[in-house]
């Protein structure tokens, strides 16, 4: 059968294929509330999902909510944290972020998109994902991961993240965006990989553009 690639018959068709492939895809990082996936989601950026766990159980147990985080010694939080790549800005981040909820959100994390997008280190990725996973609204986070595995398999053809997600969304249901991300997500690190991507071995090598061309 032939596809239109990126079309929304061919993103369904994606889809399916990967969700067959990971009944499991879903968050890895550890949260149990919104102020800690937002946390978590914060410190993942160009940082694995298991160096976060690592670190936010003591986090969390020194700063259990945005009044305590927006109270911390940034010298404190940045040692607390300091395993995790990046940590003194995703410190600062965090630090400023729950300044700015206490401040304007009466302490409680924003469940809109414009305004999280408002807060200190979040960006359309963080946002997105923090709507999805925290209060289970549509969300569709692209990072680079999600943006080079839904160029190469042709769901897209987009030079930034930010126009995969324009697109992604267009031809991807609503209620559909969140899982999405995860699937993509869980195809760029078991199969679809920057280096090396297993194509032979790949549910989608039938219908991918690159047909197991990937470098
Ligand atoms: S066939 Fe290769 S390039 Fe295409 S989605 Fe699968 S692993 Fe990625």
């Amino acid at each position: 059968m032939r596809f239109s690639c990126g079309t929304k018959q061919f993103a369904a068709t994606v889809l399916d294929l990967l969700r067959q492939q990971y009944p499991d895809a879903g968050p890895r990082l550890l949260f149990s509330n919104p102020y800690q996936a937002l946390v978590a989601t914060i410190l993942s950026a160009q940082t694995t999902d298991e160096q976060v766990n690592r670190v936010t159980p003591a986090l969390f147990a020194k700063y259990p909510d945005v009044k305590a985080l927006a109270e911390a010694d940034l010298a404190d939080v940045e040692a607390t944290i300091r395993s995790v790549g990046l940590y003194k800005s995703k410190a600062a981040h965090l630090v400023a972020a729950a300044q700015k909820i206490l401040t304007d959100y009466q302490g409680k994390v924003p469940a809109d998109f414009d305004s999280l997008l408002s807060l200190p280190g979040v960006g359309r990725k963080t946002a997105n994902v923090v709507l999805f996973n925290a209060f289970g609204k549509p969300g569709l986070g692209v990072d680079t991961h999600v943006h080079r595995v839904a160029n190469r398999i042709g769901l897209c053809k987009t030079k930034n993240p930010e126009g995969t997600e324009k697109h992604l969304k267009e031809v991807i249901p609503e209620e559909k965006w969140g899982k999405a991300h995860h699937l993509l997500i869980f195809h760029g690190r078991r199969c679809c990989r920057a280096r090396k991507p297993e194509c032979t071995s790949c549910p989608l090598l039938n219908i991918c553009i690159n047909h197991g061309e990937a470098e």
